[in-house]
This record gives C-alpha cells, structure tokens and sequence, in this order.
C-alpha cells in the first residue's frame, strides 16, 4: 500500500534555500527579512527552516498560528501582521511580539492586556498608502504614535505598509519613497528614532532587488516568494529559487476511454460552469480523488500529459494525453497560492515535510 491521498509533499530543503537567497539579497541592500507561514498554517518546521536560513522574525496573520508554534519551541520573534481583534488581545500578547496596528481602541487595549501579563509588546504602525486595505492616513499618524509611547508596557517598534493585496497598487519609487519620509516626519515630530520600516511583502521584491534607491526602508515581510520562488505582481519565477517546494498528490479512481464531449441537455453543472466541449473524439478520461474540497483546482499546473479539464467538490476530471492511467496511480501537481492556501486549511489534505534537497 502506498501513502494516504490526497497529500501534500512539502520539500522544506528547497523552502530553506529559497528563504536563504532571498535573505542574503536583500541583506546586501539593508533589508531585513520577516518570514510568513500564513499559507503554512502556521507550520513549526517551516518557521524552523526559514529561521535556520537567517530570517529576523516569523510573521503570520493568525494568533492560533502563532501560538502553536511559540508551543513547537520555535525559538524567534512572532509579529501577527494582522490586526489584532479587540476579542484576542490577551493571546497577542502573550504569543506575539509585535503586532501591526491601525486602531486606537485595539493599541489601549493591547496596553492593558500587556500590563497584567507583564509582558512589554511592540506596535507596528500600519499606513495607508493607496492599496485600501489596512492603515492609518498619513495625517493621523503622528497622533497614533504618541498614544503608544504613552502607554504602559507598549513600545512603538516602526511604520510599515502593504500593498498589491486589495487593490493592486503596486511598490514602486514613489510610493516607497513617501514611506521614507513618512518615517523621517514621524520620528522628528515625536522625537523617537524607528527600529523597522516595512516596505510591504512580496510584491515589493522587484522594487527591492531592481537597484532602485530603497530610502528607509529596512524590511520586507516575506511569504509566497520564500515558499513558492515568485515574486507576486506578475507571478514570475525568481531566479535561483526553487517553484516546487509543494506537491499535492492525488490518486486516480477512474480511467476510461470516454467522449469529450457531454451528451443531453446542457444546463448548469455543479459549480454553474458549463462542461468544457471538446472535439467530440474519444479520450483518456480519468478521474482523480481531488476537488474544491482540498484545493482550487484553477491554481493546479498539472504534470507532463496531463491537461485538466475541470473539477467539483470532490473530482478532479483530466485528460491523459499519453494513454490510459493506471486505477491508483498517484500525480503530483504544482499548486499556486491559492491552492496552497486551500490545501493547507483542507482537513482532508495530509501534509508530508521532508528534506529532499540538501541544503
Ligand atoms: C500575508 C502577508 C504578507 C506576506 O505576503 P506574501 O505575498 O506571501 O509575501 C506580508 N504582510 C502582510 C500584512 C500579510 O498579510
């Protein structure tokens, strides 16, 4: 018998050489690297490695993520570079480090709950910088920072912002550039110097690595390009990182030679798509054990001869280019971002760390 499927194989060799490059590049410019093991469910042994590859804190969005791997003994900075919710303060602070913030009711809070815990706890200040999706406006900075200085037990760590999630606003000169003086502004109106200036995620490692001038801008917080080798604006393969750190593994449960093209009325499937019509010819038509239930099926790059044709919750329908499929053969495809993420939070998904590539 082989191994259970669907799994997901997970090269953490390849994910501590990508994790490497990418912080010695940008080492060489200044900037410090935050790894993010959102996608990973907050995995204990890819924090492991990419702390093991020089990165300066783990980063993830989740607080129960954070908390298993402050448990797993993973020894390093935790930033939750969400918001943190009003109802968790009290676990933010006692797993966390730092966290991003945005709002005055959540920073007083994060204060009180510091205090009785003892613990001393570090703000990021999140700006706005055109994305739409969290931080302050610039103007009301300066007020945001002088309430954490003047709050017990909370230390302002620095300014960060994070573009290309919502709206699609990508880093670049100007941007970055009014960052810097964001962050020069702020340290000369509150008369404090800022340790960290987060310029963004992976989206700004074209920016970062294009020889532009990167101002004050000292850290990326870095997720899909560490564990995925693409940088996240056009989704191109970063030279010398490795793309296939992740496998999802999936079982054929059907293989016959079947028309392409469906028969009868044509209404809605399933997902509302229309069934893919094909020439009208007979073709090696399999089913996997594979579907929305475990992934989005859209961000699969199948394997040579295979060509997917489509999936519901449960089946993922592919044509076999070069004869027959075998009833329990095993095929591994490369997922993106989203089915990664899909992946990971799938209870259905089993999930093998190895160490294929040395380091
Ligand atoms: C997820 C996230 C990141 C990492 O983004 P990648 O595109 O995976 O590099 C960085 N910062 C914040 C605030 C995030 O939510």
């Amino acid at each position: 018998m082989s191994a259970v499927t669907p799994r997901l194989e997970i090269d953490i060799g390849k994910i501590e050489h990508n994790a490497r490059s990418l912080v010695s590049q940008l080492g060489e410019r200044g900037i410090s690297v935050t790894g993010v093991t959102k996608v990973t469910l907050g995995s204990p042994a890819i924090a492991e490695v990419m702390r093991r590859a020089g990165v300066k804190g783990i980063g993830d969005s989740r607080i129960a993520n954070i908390r298993k791997m402050v448990n797993a003994r993973v020894n390093s900075t935790f930033v939750l570079t969400r918001l943190p919710l009003l109802s968790e303060v009290d676990d933010v602070v006692n797993y966390a480090d730092i966290s991003f913030n945005s709002e005055r009711d959540v920073i007083a809070q994060l204060s009180i709950s510091a205090r009785l815990a003892e613990r001393q706890h570090g703000v990021m200040l999140m700006v706005e910088m055109g994305d739409l999706r969290e931080g302050l406006m610039p103007k009301d900075l300066a007020d945001a920072a002088r309430m954490v200085l003047d709050s017990p037990n909370l230390f302002l760590r620095g300014i960060g912002c994070n573009l290309a999630c919502y709206g699609g606003i990508a880093p670049d000169a100007q941007n970055m550039g009014a960052l810097t003086g964001y962050a020069t502004e702020l340290e000369k109106a509150v008369g404090v110097s800022l340790h960290t200036i987060s310029g963004g995620n992976s989206a700004n490692l074209d920016w970062a690595l294009s020889g532009s001038r990167l101002g004050r801008i000292n850290n990326l917080r870095l997720g899909e390009s560490i564990l995925l080798g693409r940088e996240t604006l056009h989704r191109k393969a970063l030279p010398g990182l490795h793309t296939d750190a992740f496998r999802l593994v999936a079982e054929v449960i059907e293989s016959k030679h079947k028309p392409s093209r469906s028969w009868g009325q044509h209404a809605q499937s399933a997902f509302g798509t229309l069934p893919d019509a094909g020439n009208g010819g007979d073709m090696h038509r399999c089913i996997l054990a594979l579907g929305r239930q475990d992934c989005d099926p859209e961000g699969l790059t199948p394997p040579a001869g295979l060509r997917i044709l489509g999936a519901s919750s449960d089946h993922l329908l592919v044509e076999s280019l070069n004869g027959p499929l075998a009833i329990g053969s095993e095929h591994s495809f490369l997922p993106d971002y989203s089915a990664l993420l899909r992946a990971t939070t799938s209870p259905y998904v089993h999930q093998i760390s190895q160490r294929v590539t040395p380091r």
